[in-house]
């Protein structure tokens, strides 16, 4: 929109690829120049030209007390002066790791990564030494970082072997990857049926929020839980985007489902580069030093990300934190499909915690990653960007989920409602 933004993204692209350090960011799912953030307070962000922006990104989930929270900001000040780095053990890796087991019950031992790719690329590592096999299985539309085993698709039979979704991915890596429907009992059954015995470990976003957000059926959450046990599959829950998200306990908490290993990353580092991954006992002890799994890292447990943690879930556990997250998203959402109604134009959502996803479509509410690309990406761009006019800043692609903060403030959320009445009416037009 402004030319400032195009003069930055085009000497952003004369040394960095594309002009950015993660694809999603340059636009390319809605056309247009991507805003170049200059900082960010409470639910806002601001451009380079101090033009403000209600901010439903929140950096792709981790800012649920909004930006520049004080309490954090002040844990991290107190940890760079501390030092930033020593390579060594700290107490606060000690605290964050209680607390996660604290609060996520199917956890009893967790090691903390960089981000959320080496939670997952660990986990499966973990999972496939504790098993002695090597297929694992994934679910068409969930995103688990981009390690190689996860950048895979379904080959043309259902049941076949996996085909890379990235060149230099190598066949033979794709090949131990089999990748299912998601929220298909039967396509689950039938895999069981015949690779039962041979899979490692199952891997899901227990809440997909990489193909807009899709909650599947508590029949499909307990069918996975009970084929996993009987055939000694590790069900993996990537709660990256989930945990402590959708509630204080995550996706699992909201099933009742305890799945054998989490992976987390987003919210519990504040901000800050971080992942994790932890499960029971007896599979976690098959990673190095106590086991034969290797898995490590320079910087990981870093002392600013750790505090930095330690201070948000001081807030995140406070009585009510949820239910307040989770009555503005209803709230916004409300106003959302009322204005839609008012225009004649068809939307559907979903909605957990502090996160939801909108979809154009006249259709029923998606239930898979097909469903979910026949909705009408052509007037997500267009509503993207009318918003982005408005003010408010959405992801900008119709496969993503979107976030509230504790900081949004109901002024913010009438705001956000009057721009989708305008922009709805524009469409329409
Ligand atoms: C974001 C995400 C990842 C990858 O995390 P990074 O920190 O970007 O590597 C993995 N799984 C899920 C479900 C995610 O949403």
């Amino acid at each position: 929109m402004s030319t400032k933004n195009e003069q930055l993204f085009l000497q952003a692209k004369k040394h960095i690829p594309g002009g950015v350090n993660s694809p999603v960011r340059a636009f390319a799912g809605v056309g247009g120049t991507p805003i170049f953030i200059q900082r960010a307070n409470g639910s806002k962000i601001y451009d380079t030209e101090d033009n403000a922006y209600i901010d439903y990104v929140g950096s792709w989930g981790p800012m649920i007390l909004g930006h520049a929270y004080p309490p954090v900001i002040e844990a991290v000040k107190q940890a760079a002066e501390d030092g930033l780095s020593f390579g060594a053990p700290t107490p606060f890796e000690t605290t964050i790791a209680d607390k996660i087991c604290e609060i996520v019950p199917s956890i009893e031992l967790v090691r903390m990564t960089n981000s959320g790719t080496e939670a997952t690329m660990s986990a499966i590592r973990v999972a496939r030494g504790y098993t002695g096999r090597d297929k694992i299985v994934k679910f068409e539309g969930c995103y688990h970082g981009h390690s190689d085993s996860l950048l895979v698709k379904a080959g043309s039979g259902m049941l076949d072997i996996g085909e890379p979704t990235s060149k230099g991915v190598p066949a033979d890596f794709a090949k131990h990857t089999l990748t299912l429907p998601y929220n298909d009992i039967d396509a689950l059954t039938a895999c069981f049926e015949k690779f039962g015995d041979e899979l490692a470990c199952i891997i899901l976003e227990p809440i997909a929020g990489n193909m807009n957000m899709i909650i599947p059926s508590n029949e499909f959450h307990n069918t996975l839980r009970e084929l996993c046990t009987k055939h000694g599959v590790v069900l993996i829950f990537d709660e990256v985007m989930t945990g402590f998200r959708v509630g204080l306990g995550g996706a699992q908490a909201h099933f009742g489902i305890d799945p054998d290993m989490t992976t987390f990353g987003k919210i519990i580092g504040a901000g800050l580069p971080v992942g994790a991954f932890g499960g029971k006992r007896e599979i976690m002890e098959c990673v190095a030093p106590l086991g034969g799994v290797y898995q490590a890292g320079t910087l990981s447990g870093n002392p600013l990300a750790m505090r930095a943690g330690i201070a948000m879930f001081k807030s995140l556990t406070v009585d009510g934190f949820y239910e307040a997250l989770s009555d503005k998203v209803s709230y916004l959402l409300e106003g959302f499909h009322k204005a839609a109604e008012k225009h004649g134009i068809a939307i559907r959502s979903n909605h957990l915690g502090g996160m939801f996803g909108i979809f154009f479509t006249e259709g029923d509410t998606p239930q898979n990653f097909d469903e979910m690309t026949k909705c009408d990406a052509n007037k997500f761009a267009t509503f993207f960007h009318g918003m982005l006019e408005e003010g408010i800043y959405l992801a900008p692609s119709a496969f993503e989920a979107a976030f509230m903060s504790s900081e949004h403030t109901q002024q913010d959320l009438d705001a956000t409602i009057a721009a989708a009445d305008k922009v709805f009416a524009k469409m329409v037009d």
